[in-house]
């Protein structure tokens, strides 16, 4: 059978943590497997490299960025190669180009749009461990080195496993699964044995980082079976996969998990003139800096029979990732004139919290119950947004982790037994 396991980065912070994954991977060599192995950069090598770029320069290149950033995977495969060659078998370690990971050319956030996995497959029929340095590929134009997006190994090992035909992958990480919230803020949490493709990818795109969104995506598209687990503990773990939960004779949650997400800020557009067309331009003008909205939501007109200055006006807001604050900002401003707006506020002082769950659908007053959940605990709602399996609020920063804990206990998803966070610093 051929599997391919993937590491994450608090799995190999240190050489002691990189020879226990090597024991790992060469036990499941061992048990007769073809081992396809992804690696991340070792505990906060990422951040630290872009730290260190940051005192270098204040805005450099993406494309240098990207030859920095991919030596951190590249670093953490050739050790572990080494570990496992020390164990008695033969390992090879790749980086994203050489193991075939063809991408677009958008340096940071680049999409993989074609595998060719030639050097892998013959590695395995030489009957060696292939270890693959996470994150990364090569642009099918340029030729140039590439990254992923952050937190993207876990889009490399399913992509992989999608091309090799591999049997599942497993996502091994610092927590025992895919919990009903994050652990590190609600210790009740639960792990859950096994989730539907599109509960996860709601939860990933609402901010639970356990997996990259695209992974997710991938996943599902390509019917990836993939197995969530700890690499400090021999636990079950999460299965992500198809479910009917008919079949499986379990009864569908109501709310599977809370999800949160620090990640995200608000523009408010104030004083727009309420004319036809002008929200079209606005979010125009951000799409084509592309710049991906999240929320939106436009206010009541002030004023409308007023006649005062800002008569006939209202205020739009919506939010983005953090990261694309300064260039929506800049981007609204030049056409601040034509578009007749009076001012932008920014405001990156807020998160998002979401509820998730197929049985929404079938069961009304979640939102009752969600927003009751919230005004108990005294935080109050900035925005709202829903989809069919899905409840999303935002609320001030500092209240994110008063809300996911209010939130968890109302939907009676606490548990007696602490979960358990092995490592990492959640940064
Ligand atoms: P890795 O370095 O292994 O890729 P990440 O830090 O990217 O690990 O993801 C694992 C972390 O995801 C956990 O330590 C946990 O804090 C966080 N997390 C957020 N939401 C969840 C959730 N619902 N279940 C489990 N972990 C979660
Ligand atoms: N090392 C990269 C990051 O920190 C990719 C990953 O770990 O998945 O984002
Ligand atoms: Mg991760």
């Amino acid at each position: 059978m051929r599997v391919v396991q993937k590491f994450g980065g608090s799995s190999v912070a240190d050489a002691e943590s990189i020879k226990r994954v090597a024991r790992r991977v060469v036990a499941t060599k061992e048990r007769g497997h073809e081992v396809v192995v992804v690696i991340s950069a070792m505990g906060d090598t990422t951040d630290e490299l872009l730290d260190l770029a940051k005192q270098v320069s204040p805005h450099p290149r993406p494309r240098e960025l990207d030859m920095l950033l991919t030596t951190g995977e590249r670093m953490s495969a050739a050790l572990l190669a080494m570990a496992i060659n020390d164990l008695g078998h033969d390992a090879r370690s790749l980086t994203g180009s050489q193991a075939g990971v063809i991408t677009t050319g958008q340096h940071g956030n680049a999409r993989i749009i074609d595998i060719t996995p030639g050097r892998i497959v013959s590695a395995l029929e030489d009957g060696d461990i292939v270890i693959v340095a996470g994150f990364q590929g090569v642009s099918q134009s340029t030729k140039d080195v590439t990254t992923l997006g952050r937190g993207a190994s876990d889009t490399t090992a399913v992509a992989l496993a999608a091309a090799l035909d591999a049997a599942y992958c497993e996502i091994y990480t610092d927590v025992d699964g895919v919990f009903t919230a994050d652990p590190r803020i609600v210790p009740e949490a639960q792990r859950i044995p096994q989730i539907c493709y599109e509960e996860m990818l709601e939860m990933a795109a609402s901010g639970a980082k356990i997996l990259h969104l695209r992974c997710v995506e991938y996943a599902r598209r390509e019917r990836v079976a993939v197995h969530v687990r700890s690499s400090f503990s021999d636990k079950p773990g999460t299965w992500v996969k198809d479910m009917e939960y008919e079949e499986t004779g379990m009864e569908q949650p109501l709310i599977s998990g809370v999800a949160h997400d620090r990640s995200e800020a608000k523009i408010t557009v104030v004083g727009v003139p309420d004319q036809i067309g002008k929200a079209a331009r606005i979010f125009g003008i951000i799409a084509q800096a592309d710049i991906n909205v999240d929320m939106i939501v436009q206010n009541i007109s002030h004023d409308p029979d007023g006649g005062g200055p800002m008569s006939g006006r209202t205020d739009i807001s919506f939010t983005l990732g953090q990261d694309n604050g300064a260039k929506a900002i800049a981007a609204l401003e030049a056409a601040k004139d034509e578009i007749g707006f009076a001012e932008i506020i920014y405001n990156d002082a807020i998160g998002k919290v979401s509820v998730i769950g197929v049985g929404m659908r079938t069961h009304p007053g979640v939102t009752a119950r969600f927003f009751a959940a919230l005004a108990a605990a005294g935080v109050n709602i900035d925005m709202i947004s829903t989809s069919e399996i899905r409840i999303s609020v935002v609320v001030a920063a500092d209240v994110v982790d008063t809300a996911v804990r209010a939130a968890h206990s109302a939907f009676e998803l606490d548990s007696d037994e602490p979960a358990i966070v092995y490592a990492g610093t959640g940064r």
